[in-house]
């Protein structure tokens, strides 16, 4: 078990785009990721390092990607 840890206050995160709750990081065996307290659902980064990079990518208001679930990212 173990416990989601609050990211520190003078990092900036994007509130979740799904419930507009702070972001926090969970750990787990493949190592850490940051998700939404509420829900994983609405999002958790890939496990690894810490990347909240990644999540505020994801959950900053754009305002070109307004489809409900645009997901492709071919690179
Ligand atoms: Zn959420």
């Amino acid at each position: 078990m173990s416990e989601p840890i609050q990211i520190q206050p003078n990092i900036h995160c994007e509130p979740c785009k799904e419930c507009g709750a702070r972001p926090v990081i969970e750990q787990s065996r493949k190592g850490f990721l940051v998700t939404c307290p509420t829900n994983k659902r609405h999002y958790a980064t890939a496990p690894g390092m810490v990347n909240i990079d990644e999540w505020n990518r994801f959950n900053k208001k754009s305002p070109v990607l307004t489809g409900p679930s645009y997901k492709s990212k071919a690179s």
